[in-house]
């Protein structure tokens, strides 16, 4: 394949990562990073698609970035004091991981608005509950929304889909009133299902949400992307992120979804045809870390190269 970037994909990864443990049992477990780091590089090397990968080193954050959607006080909680209600009591480490999970998907962004690539990839990215000032849904800093501001910053127009079980109610939040800026989240939805929001859309606001009930598959994922791609004849972005979290995957413990890998790779290739410019992907949730998280993953990444 002949193309003018340098790189085919961009992938930022840190060994360091498999240290992201809340606590001991809990379903987000670090491990899942670096198992879906070598699905995925597995996943391209059974091609015959010779791809020029470049694992690249994250970055911490720096204050300024994450002030750009976060208020002070929470960013000194994190920072200085350690602590967020996502773990108990103060862990510098997992309060160094957090920073360095938002500077990481900047490590990405950057590789695109650089034009070394027009595919970067950060596991950890697409932490979608975070909010302006407090930690949710084990997201502590809203990186994609970070990364969405620094974006607009420069007179682009961000387009986010987010096929993660859970609602993006973070990201839309922190992105609604932003004009350059459409959410759009396809997710498991009733009010007892975290976070319970995300039943109805604000167009005038670029904000978009298909509810789905429990036991949705693959044939109600495809035409929210159909929906997703038909907003982009007037919206026009010059960047598409991707919140491509695992687990809708039809075993994962903490949602009632029935996506499939082949699904997830066919969102993926779908939105790859359609747009051509640089995508941005996260990685959201999954919490089957040995397998299926980075099972879907692989195949998200397999779609987006079109092998
Ligand atoms: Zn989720």
């Amino acid at each position: 394949m002949q193309s003018t970037y340098s790189h085919d994909l961009v992938l930022v990864h840190s060994d360091s990562y498999a240290n992201w443990i809340l606590r001991s049992g809990h379903p987000t477990q670090g491990r899942r990073f670096t198992n879906g780091r070598d699905a995925i590089l597995e996943k391209i090397g059974t091609t015959q698609f010779n791809a020029r990968v470049d694992i690249r080193a994250p970055r911490l954050a720096t204050r300024r970035e994450l002030n750009l959607v976060h208020t002070s006080a929470y960013i000194s909680e994190v920072l200085d004091d350690h602590r967020t209600n996502d773990w108990d009591g103060d862990n510098e480490m997992l309060a160094g991981l957090a920073q360095t999970f938002a500077g990481g998907t900047l490590v990405a962004l950057d590789a695109l608005l650089q034009g070394e690539t027009r595919l970067a990839v950060h596991l950890p990215g697409a932490k979608h509950h975070a909010q302006a000032d407090h930690s949710s849904g084990f997201c502590v800093f809203a990186d994609f929304a970070i990364a969405a501001k620094i974006c607009v910053e420069r007179g682009m127009k961000v387009a986010i889909f987010d096929f993660d079980a859970h609602h993006g109610d973070g990201t839309e939040n922190l992105c609604a009133d932003d004009p350059n800026i459409l959410t759009f989240s396809v997710h498991q939805f009733s009010p007892a299902f975290f976070p319970g929001t995300g039943a109805s859309s604000d167009e005038s606001r670029h904000v978009y949400n298909v509810p789905l009930p429990r036991g949705a598959g693959d044939a109600e994922l495809m035409p929210a992307v159909g929906q997703f791609l038909s907003l982009f004849y007037e919206f026009q972005p010059d960047i598409v992120f991707i919140a491509a979290g695992a687990d809708g995957h039809f075993s994962d413990p903490l949602a009632s979804l029935e996506f499939t890998p082949g699904g997830a790779s066919l969102v993926a290739s779908n939105i790859r045809n359609r747009f051509d410019g640089p995508i941005l992907m996260g990685g959201a949730g999954g919490y089957q870390p040995d397998d299926h998280t980075p099972e879907m993953w692989a195949s998200t990444v397999a779609g987006l190269m079109g092998v």
